[in-house]
């Protein structure tokens, strides 16, 4: 049977943050699902189709990693999918209120599936999709915080929204 896990998440875009906890995850599973949720209520900046579209081409290189989107409570998801646990990253204390709401509200849709945080490397701590879009909007350049495909992505939405 495969030993699998989902990361769920807007991806609003990817960020090295992400690939980094993506990463670490692949290390304890046989299979990570990358899901790209539709329905966070979040206003988002990228449509899901290139949300998901983005993540593909940011995790092609590592191995065991699917990328998928899906819609509505992510415990009916992690069941289809049978997933044995649920991947979240956890950067600095701001995120613990919040993760630990999310992961007992999880655990009491569904008691079959338990979340497991990873903390990511130092310097992706700080790092936000919130905040790179802020900086890459103002001109600043954040090679070593996302990708290269994202970091197109972002400036050619600008570039198109000053047009
Ligand atoms: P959501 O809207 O579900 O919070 P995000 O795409 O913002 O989705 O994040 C998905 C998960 O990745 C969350 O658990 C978030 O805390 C985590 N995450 C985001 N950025 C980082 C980062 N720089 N380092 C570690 N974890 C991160």
């Amino acid at each position: 049977m495969t030993n699998r896990a989902i990361y769920p998440g807007t991806f609003d875009p990817i960020t090295n943050g992400h690939i980094d906890i993506l990463k670490k995850a692949t290390e304890m599973f046989d299979e990570v699902v990358l899901g790209v949720a539709n329905n966070s209520g979040k206003d988002t900046l990228f449509s899901l189709e290139k949300r998901a579209e983005l993540c593909r081409l940011a995790t092609s290189e590592i191995e065991r990693v699917k990328v998928t989107v899906f819609e509505g409570l992510v415990v009916n998801y992690a069941k289809e999918l049978n997933a044995v646990a649920m991947i979240r990253g956890l950067r600095a204390v701001s995120d613990f209120e919040y993760e630990l709401q999310l992961a007992l509200m999880n655990k009491q849709l569904s008691t079959d599936i338990n979340t497991i945080f990873l903390v990511p490397d130092y310097k992706y701590l700080y790092l936000s999709s919130s905040l790179i879009k802020q900086i890459i909007r103002l001109g600043g350049d954040l090679k070593d915080f996302i990708p290269l495909c994202v970091e197109q992505a972002i400036k050619e939405v600008y570039k198109k929204k000053n047009q």
